[in-house]
């Protein structure tokens, strides 16, 4: 099947990686990629490892991104960083409110929408994280709970460019991923919703992403699917071998 969309393959390390394993991690991966991956690469580390990368992918084409950031530009803010500190780092991504965020740190939609209107006015891309819970799951409420996210997310958000991962917060970190067609169903789902948020033009050009327990074994079942524009990877980004093989599911060689 040939998809109209570029396939993304985004690597979120959350809260792992020292620098010195960052520098493992590239000295690993990037020979098992170069010229081998068909696929938009992005690496999110944490921000103590951005500069290191920022120079360490510059003569590659692997992408880097930020798995958070703040709303205003600077001031007096502690302990927090701006898109213009990430911009001077060369990432074009930055991840939006994740499930972690959210469940851990209490992060609303309030709160995610003006980082998705600071991300949008510098430029810049955002990956924009929904997904429903195993209880709203049982009880049928997955569509309710993903359109609220991204009506009240998205509002008045001008972007030009826009990427969502569809990550059922039971399928992050368990092990347990969601049944492909299930991922196909919310991610038809999403863009059908951002169709009437936006244009529907518009909408078929928005890369979907597909997140929860991907592994080298199971990547090709999502990316096969219509409305999958690739995967969002937590723990099996990690490795730099897992990782490789899951941005080289296409690749014969
Ligand atoms: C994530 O952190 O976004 C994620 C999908 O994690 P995992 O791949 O470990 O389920």
């Amino acid at each position: 099947m040939v998809k109209i969309r570029n396939t993304l393959i985004a690597a979120n390390w959350k809260m792992y990686k020292t620098v010195g394993e960052a520098a493992n991690f590239v000295k690993d991966f990037l020979p098992q990629v170069v010229g081998g991956a068909e696929v938009d690469i992005v690496i999110c580390p944490p921000f103590t490892c951005l500069p290191y990368l920022s120079a360490g992918l510059k003569d590659s084409s692997v992408q880097l991104g930020a798995q958070d950031v703040f709303w205003e530009k600077q001031g007096a803010y502690t302990g927090e960083i701006s898109t213009v500190m990430l911009q001077d780092l060369g990432c074009r991504y930055i991840i939006v409110g994740h499930s972690e965020r959210r469940h851990i740190i209490g992060e609303s939609d309030l709160i995610i929408n003006r980082k998705l209107k600071a991300i949008s006015g510098a430029g810049m891309v955002p990956i924009l994280c929904v997904g429903e819970t195993l209880p709203e799951r049982e009880q049928n409420q997955a569509r309710e709970v993903v359109r609220l996210q991204l009506e009240q997310g998205l509002r008045d958000v001008a972007a030009p460019e826009l990427v969502v991962a569809y990550e059922p917060v039971w399928a992050i970190g368990t092990g347990i991923n969601a049944n492909p067609a299930d991922a196909q169903e919310m991610t038809g789902f999403i863009r059908e919703y951002l169709a009437i948020l936006y244009d529907k033009t518009w909408a078929e050009g928005v890369r979907i992403l597909y997140g929860g327990s991907v592994k080298p074994d199971n990547i090709a079942q999502f990316a096969a699917q219509p409305d999958v524009d690739g995967a969002l990877v937590g723990g099996a980004s990690l490795d730099a071998h897992d990782f490789a093989q899951i941005v080289r599911f296409n690749s014969n060689v």
